[in-house]
Formats: C-alpha cells, sequence, structure tokens
C-alpha cells in the first residue's frame, strides 16, 4: 500500500491527464480535484454543485481511474442516451440500461458488463433495484481486479476491466419527498451499500438547501461521507423582474431585443396557459414547442428531443419540463407565471447558461400572480401545515422579486450563502431602484379596502381612491365613502403598484372565498395607526422602463457578439455550426455532443491552423481532436481563403 500522499500526488496527475487527453480541458474547476481524489481513493462523497458546475466529471474520471466500470444511478431516462453519446465521442466506453431499449439490448449491455468492457453504465433506480441485476453485480463485483492504482493511462486503457469502480447517484435530491422531483426508488438504493461495502459512493445534486441535504444524507446512509459544497452562485445569469403590463408582448419585445435566434425555456402554470402561449408564438414565426404532462409520450419526447438536437427551438413549458436537461446553450429561461419558491426560481433559471456564457433569467410578474398564487395555496386541499410552508416559500419569492438590491444576493442569502452584492450584471444593479416612503399611500389603499368591507380587488379600490365614479362604484354607492377620491394624486398603475406591493410584502391578502377580495391582515394595523413606516420601489415608468432596456440591449448585443468584429467573423461562425450540425445529423446526437459553442467561439478567435493548435482548444480531446480536427480545420482555413 502506498503513503496517502504519495498515493493523491498520483491520482493528481494522472486525473490531470484524463482530463486534457480525454475531455479537453485544460484545468480543474472548483472542488472537482479534491472530489476525484477522494473517491478516486474509495471516499463516499456527498456533492452539492450548481447546475453547469461540472458534477459529472467528479465521477466520470474517478470511474476512468478506478478499476472495473462506474455505474451512474439517473432517473433521467430521456438523457441517458445523450450523455452515453457524448462519452463515445470522448472515446470512452459507455453504455445505458432502461426501459427504453429492448431485452436483447438489454443482454447485450449486462454481456458487456460482465466480461469487463465497460467504463462507465447508466441505469435507471428500478433496473439497478431489480434481483437479478444486483446479482450480476455481484457476479460483476466477484471478478474484481483489485490492482490499485492502476497503471497510468495511455490514452484509455484496453483490455478487460473488470468489478465495479463506483456508485454514483445523479440527482440525488430525488429521496426527498418534499420536492417534485421525488422518486421512492431512490429510498432503496441503501442497498448499494448493504451489498457493496467497500465501493465507493458519490451522490450528487444541484438543490441547495439544507433540509434536503439531510435528508439525502439520512436516506441515502451518507453520514461518513466527506460533504463537497461548491458556491451556488450563477454569476453569468442576468436576473431580471418585469412588471406585468402586456405579458405576452413583453415577452415578444424580450425576444426580439436579446434573442432572436436562440434556444430557450418559457415557463407557465398552467397547461392551458402553456399551449396557449406556444401557439401564440408560433403564431409570430417562434419556433415554439409545448411541453406538459398532459402532452402523451410520444409527444413529449418529440418534442424534447426537437429541442435537444436542434438550434433556436423555444419550449414553452410547465415544470414537468426541464429536470436534468442538460443541453448547455440554453439562453434564457421566461417565467410567464411565478414559480411557487426560490427553489423552483433558482432551479428553472438554473437551466439557463449550463456552458458559462451569458444567459438570461427574466420574470414578468403582477399584483394579479400574487393574488392567484395565494389563492391556490389557501383554495387547495392540502394539511394546514403544508400550506403555511408554502406559503412562506411564497412570501420569500415576493420578496425577491419586490427587492430593490442586487439580485444574485438575494438569491444566494436565500440558501444561506453570502454574496458581496453589486454584481453590475442584474437589472438592480443596471439600472437601481428608487424606493419611496408610501406610509401616507399605504394607510389610504389599507383604509379603502377596510372601508369597502374587505372583498373588492386592487382595481376598484383604486377607482374609489381615485374617485373615479365608475357602474360598480355607483352599484355600491362607494361614491360616498370617506376614502372617495383621496388618492387622486397618484394615477391608477401607481396604485395598482402600491397594492401589488402591500399584497406581496403580506400588509394585505387576498381572500380566497371572496374570489380575491382583499382583506386586512394582521400586520397592517400598526400601520394605520402611524406605527410602521412604509417604503415602497418605484416601479419604472414604462417608456423610461423602454429606454434602460434599449441601454442594456444595446450593451448586451455587444458583449454577446465580442468575437464578431466583421462579416467574415459572421461568416465563419456560421460555417462552423453549420459543420457541427451536419457532423451531428450525420450520427443522429445533439450539435453540442460535437463540440460546445465555447469551444467552437474559442475556434472562431484563435483560428487554428494545424491539429496541434485545434487540440489546444478547451474542449477538444484527442478522441474528437482524430474525428473532427480535419473537417473543423478545412472551415477555416476555407474562410481565410474567402477572405484574403
Ligand atoms: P452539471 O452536471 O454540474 O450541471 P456538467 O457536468 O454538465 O454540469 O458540466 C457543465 C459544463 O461544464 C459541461 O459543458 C462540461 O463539459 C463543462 N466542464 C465541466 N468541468 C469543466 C472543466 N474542468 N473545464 C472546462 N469545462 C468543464
Ligand atoms: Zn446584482
Amino acid at each position: 500500500m502506498l503513503p496517502p500522499a504519495l498515493l493523491g500526488l498520483i491520482i493528481n496527475s494522472q486525473s490531470l491527464q484524463l482530463l486534457r487527453d480525454v475531455f479537453g480541458y485544460t484545468a480543474f474547476r472548483g472542488e472537482q480535484q479534491a472530489i476525484v481524489e477522494h473517491v478516486t481513493t474509495g471516499g463516499d462523497a456527498l456533492v452539492l454543485m450548481p447546475t453547469g458546475g461540472g458534477k459529472s466529471l467528479c465521477y466520470q474520471i474517478p470511474a476512468l481511474l478506478r478499476p472495473g466500470a462506474g455505474i451512474v444511478v439517473s432517473p433521467l431516462i430521456a438523457l441517458m442516451q445523450n450523455q452515453v453519446d457524448a462519452l463515445i465521442q470522448l472515446g470512452v466506453k459507455a453504455a445505458f440500461l432502461n426501459s427504453s431499449i429492448s431485452a436483447d439490448a438489454a443482454r447485450e449491455v449486462q454481456g458487456r458488463l460482465l466480461r469487463g468492457e465497460l467504463d462507465l453504465l447508466y441505469v435507471a433506480p428500478e433496473r439497478l433495484l431489480m434481483p437479478s441485476f444486483l446479482t450480476l453485480l455481484e457476479q460483476v463485483h466477484g471478478n474484481a481486479n483489485t490492482a490499485f492504482p492502476t497503471p497510468p493511462p495511455e490514452g484509455l486503457r484496453e483490455g478487460v476491466n473488470s468489478g465495479i469502480a463506483l456508485f454514483a447517484i445523479d440527482e440525488a435530491h430525488c429521496v426527498s419527498q418534499w420536492g417534485h422531483d421525488f422518486r421512492p426508488e431512490y429510498r432503496a438504493l441503501t442497498v448499494l451499500h448493504e451489498r457493496f461495502p467497500s465501493v465507493p459512493r458519490i451522490a450528487l445534486t444541484a438543490t441547495a438547501d439544507t433540509p434536503t441535504r439531510g435528508e439525502i444524507i439520512e436516506r441515502l446512509a451518507l453520514e461518513q461521507a466527506r460533504q463537497f459544497v461548491s458556491s451556488f452562485d450563477r454569476a453569468n445569469i442576468r436576473y431580471r423582474v418585469t412588471q406585468k403590463s402586456n405579458a405576452r408582448n413583453q415577452l415578444q419585445a424580450f425576444l426580439n431585443a436579446e434573442h432572436p435566434n436562440d434556444a430557450g425555456i418559457v415557463y407557465c402554470l398552467s397547461r392551458k396557459k402553456v399551449e396557449e402561449s406556444a401557439a401564440w408564438l408560433k403564431e409570430r414565426g417562434w419556433d415554439a414547442l409545448p411541453y406538459h404532462a398532459g402532452l402523451d409520450a410520444a409527444t413529449r419526447s418529440k418534442n424534447q428531443g426537437r429541442f435537444l438536437r436542434e438550434e433556436g427551438v423555444v419550449m414553452v413549458a410547465t415544470v414537468a419540463f426541464g429536470m436534468g436537461i442538460d443541453k448547455p446553450n440554453v439562453r434564457f429561461v421566461a417565467h410567464l407565471d411565478l414559480p411557487k419558491s426560490m427553489e423552483g426560481y433558482y432551479q428553472e433559471t438554473g437551466r439557463a447558461g449550463r456552458d458559462g456564457l451569458p444567459a438570461n433569467a427574466w420574470l414578468a410578474y403582477g399584483l394579479g400572480d400574487v393574488v392567484s398564487m395565494r389563492q391556490m395555496i389557501d383554495g387547495g386541499d392540502a394539511p394546514e401545515e403544508r400550506k403555511r410552508l408554502e406559503r412562506q416559500k411564497l412570501d420569500a419569492l415576493l420578496g425577491y422579486c419586490e427587492s430593490t438590491t442586487c439580485r444574485h444576493q438575494t438569491v444566494l442569502r436565500y440558501f444561506g450563502e453570502e454574496h458581496p452584492g453589486n454584481c453590475g450584471e442584474c437589472d438592480n444593479c443596471l439600472e437601481p431602484v428608487d424606493t419611496w416612503n408610501a406610509t401616507q399611500a399605504a394607510q389610504m389603499a389599507l383604509s379603502c379596502a377596510y372601508r369597502t368591507g374587505q372583498r373588492f380587488g386592487a382595481g376598484h379600490l383604486s377607482d374609489v381612491l381615485i374617485g373615479k365614479a365608475t357602474e360598480r362604484v355607483e352599484k355600491f354607492n362607494h361614491q360616498r365613502l370617506s376614502t372617495f377620491g383621496i388618492g387622486k394624486e397618484l394615477g391608477a398603475t401607481q396604485w395598482s403598484s402600491v397594492y401589488r406591493q402591500l399584497v406581496a410584502s403580506g400588509l394585505l391578502e387576498a381572500d380566497a372565498e371572496a374570489y380575491g377580495g382583499l382583506k386586512l391582515t394582521e400586520t397592517s394595523r400598526p400601520v394605520l395607526r402611524g406605527e410602521r413606516e412604509v417604503w415602497l420601489r418605484r416601479d419604472a415608468d414604462p417608456a423610461v422602463q423602454k429606454a434602460g432596456r434599449k441601454a442594456m440591449r444595446a450593451e448586451r448585443t455587444a458583449k454577446a457578439r465580442e468575437p464578431f468584429s466583421g462579416a467574415n467573423e459572421d461568416r465563419l461562425w456560421l460555417a462552423l455550426k453549420a459543420k457541427r450540425m451536419e457532423l451531428a445529423r450525420k450520427q443522429g446526437v445533439p450539435p453540442y455532443v460535437i463540440f460546445h459553442d465555447s469551444t467552437l467561439l474559442e475556434i472562431l478567435n484563435c483560428r487554428p491552423c494545424s491539429l496541434a493548435e485545434l487540440g489546444e482548444i478547451s474542449g477538444v480531446g484527442q478522441a474528437k481532436l482524430a474525428k473532427y480536427g480535419e473537417a473543423f480545420l478545412k472551415v477555416v482555413e476555407a474562410e481565410k481563403l474567402t477572405s484574403e
């Protein structure tokens, strides 16, 4: 047995070599190297890393370094194919087993596993837990060649690779009953530890909250595992919250300005709204597709396939879409409805920009959303305890929407992480929001709700405050009230902003029984008595907001197009993308499996002249260099000739 320090050195140099040769990357990111070393030497690990942080390498490299096949448990059947395709492109011997393949194909994969012909095997949890499969694993484990460390890899190891290298439990938060990804089979995965105590386990998730972490440790019996917690900041995502006026038009303006050709996801709350919004976008020329749990499986898988394999598809979806979507170049995530919680918001927006390039998280929200979300919770049939939790979660999200400070800071604070603020990238940092002392306005708004019997919505209450003698006002005799016309200094938009913020901060609540009539709460009393000040954000005047947006857009476009300085660059960029698509189509894989956008961008910037130069570019490993090097060099060469 080697002394641990020496073993560590050997592993670090071997893992770096694999990182370069196989994956084509120059350096590990963040905690990756420490995790790789820990797992390769046989330790259990719990890895909490944001989406796009680079979790896959944390088990792929140890699986290559340790003797035997790495068994990866993943609930994402639809994506196993892509993950395996991507590995095969890198020259790794990978396969998957799930219900989508035939019995014959499954037998063939099991045979390869038994013969020691696999580096990585992806398995669905229900398949893994089958008694016959566990027996097979025991047989494989019994064949193990325990010599370790293995000799330094030369390219990838040839020959027999027997035994089990590790168990990776991906999307480990699926053990949690509280998330919407709960998978009962995940709880049975403790069997791995019981039957294979000598095989290291690594559990990975991008779900950041502490209760979920605790549940993972408990449910998977990972008490002894070392925890690796990364920063959850997604610095490349620009968060933005817009006040809703006409949400679809606002969405279209946003897409036109910033994402005319990009792939992205638009989240809606209901299936109906998904269908309508997808159709609406399609009519206006967007390549938009719907996705929700009510569509049949064939349509869902077809739409998801198009989103993954083609460029520039906009997926309009409920939250049923997205878990584990590993498309790296999703450039925006837009919300037409409020997510249910900060966790949901973080997870959904986190699907943008996995490749680390700039991406947008855009959310439009208004008073109507607050009211309907509150009603949905109150009117649902969950037990009271659950409802209270849901209310708290919604309140935290509303606090975020209304906050006037750095969005990155607010998001991270929610997950218990410090961030210095002033990111210079979110809406609040780019266009600082004014606040105003709205104590008097709040008093007027609250007493108006009170005097009208606490059963009217914000529209009618504003009419009363402004002193508009509408039919409804007259019907209820509200022109006689002392609050009639006392709020003339503010317009209807401003009153609606006041009411939205009062509801969002809990000074008013929407009555589920009275069709969303606004009621006072315990906390409104001190405001009415003049014991508490109320400060509200000054919503940007739509005209001003437009100008601001224009400025942001100009700066943004400049950024996104940084590598382009002229027509030649544009042409080369398109030619590189076309070559990638051609190669992807031939093999029936998504384009990013060939090369990521970031790799293409680097080719565009560096204009490599030789295979050696191309091999230096991040994302170009040995296998891809051999397979595609010539093809891409030719594209660069051809562009040079035409531009001379
Ligand atoms: P996660 O599973 O954590 O969301 P992935 O494993 O899919 O993240 O990695 C996200 C992206 O970052 C992928 O495109 C991956 O190839 C890339 N990546 C991961 N590690 C590195 C690294 N050390 N250097 C460069 N790129 C990396
Ligand atoms: Zn900021």
